[in-house]
């Protein structure tokens, strides 16, 4: 009857589902994401945002 209105919070780095551990994150990867940003000088140096490896990925070297 009271039912709350869940509140999704979304991971500020990639968008995901934050989790309780590392939110404002999803996960740890998100975290440290995050800290390297600072850590670089206040977001003057932009991060490498590397992608989730995908399902197939294509070999790099010949
Ligand atoms: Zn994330």
């Amino acid at each position: 009857m009271s039912e709350k209105p869940v509140s999704e919070r979304k991971c500020v780095i990639c968008g995901k589902p934050q989790t309780e551990q590392y939110k404002p994150f999803c996960s740890k990867r998100c975290a440290d994401v995050d800290l390297n940003r600072w850590f670089s000088g206040g977001y003057a140096i932009p991060a490498v945002e590397e992608d989730e490896p995908d399902d197939e990925a294509p070999p790099g070297r010949t």
